[in-house]
């Protein structure tokens, strides 16, 4: 029996990485999915693998940054898809620099698109949540949201500002059926690591006990298990997937 059979989940940053292992897990489990991404080319190319997985596939181009066209996206994707059982928050960026060095622009750029991003998609959805009186949100936060790491004090505010969104969204849907919880990723082998200098990468791997990088399908694993039954009593939980960085 498929897990997620028939449901249809939203997942935001769908057109690369980690967005797009856990929208084909979904699909694998027998959801429709709504592929957003901030280019509708990407967003395309995973479409066409969900509906190759026979399910229902919708592709936006959607800045989740911008309130109009997020209240707009969420308008259409409930015309035409009926409900949505599932909100993954995955679309996420980094724009690393020392504190001394970081722009005005950096850190906005990075809040805007990692926390505001959730604000605003979330809140497009939660209406919907609340009169159907089910839902799964999944934020995915990181690791460097619990600890920190120098160069990246925009992205670690955003990844923590993300923690404390989900328990509070969680505290206050509990009532209506709804869960949020954050998946925090460690290292993870796709396009926003792949450009890690050498020294950094072996530098990284001996903080790992399970001694590699994980891949985008280790957090798909988990972002299924939040959004499975399994997970019916779960709610304002971080799940930190990392190889035992953090522990
Ligand atoms: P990628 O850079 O590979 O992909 C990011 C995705 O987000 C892309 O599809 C991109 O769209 C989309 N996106 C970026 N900005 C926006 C925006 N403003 N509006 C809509 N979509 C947007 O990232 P990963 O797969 O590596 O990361 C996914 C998430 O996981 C992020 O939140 C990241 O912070 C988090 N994470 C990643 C880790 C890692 O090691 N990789 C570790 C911990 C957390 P497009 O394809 O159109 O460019």
């Amino acid at each position: 029996m498929s897990q997620l059979a028939n449901q249809i989940a939203v997942v935001t940053g769908a057109g690369r990485g980690i967005g797009r292992a856990i929208a084909l897990k979904f699909a694998a489990e027998g959801a429709d999915v709504v592929c957003i991404s901030r280019t509708q080319e990407n967003s395309d190319k995973v479409a066409v693998e969900v509906r190759a997985l026979g399910r229902r596939a919708w592709a936006l181009a959607v800045d989740v940054s911008d309130s109009l066209s997020v209240t707009a996206a969420a308008e259409k994707i409930l015309a035409e898809a009926g409900r949505v059982d599932i909100l993954v928050n995955n679309a996420g960026i980094t724009r690393d620099g020392l504190l001394m060095r970081m722009s005005d622009a950096d850190w906005d750029t990075v809040m805007d698109t990692n926390l505001k991003g959730a604000f605003l998609v979330t809140k497009a959805f939660t209406r919907a949540f609340l009169k159907q009186r089910s839902g799964r949100i999944i934020n995915i936060s990181s690791v460097i949201g619990l600890i920190g790491n120098p160069g990246q004090c925009n992205y670690a505010a955003s990844k923590a500002g993300l923690i404390g969104f989900t328990q509070s969204v969680a505290r206050e849907l509990a009532s209506r059926g709804v869960t949020a919880n954050a998946i925090a990723p460690g290292f993870i082998e796709t396009d926003m690591t792949a450009e890690l200098k050498e020294e950094l990468r072996a530098a990284l791997l001996k903080q790992i006990p399970l001694g590699c990088l994980g891949k985008a399908e280790d957090i798909a694993g988990a972002a299924l298990y939040l959004a499975s039954p399994a997970a019916r009593y779960v709610t304002g939980q971080v799940l930190t997937v990392d190889g035992g960085m953090v522990m």
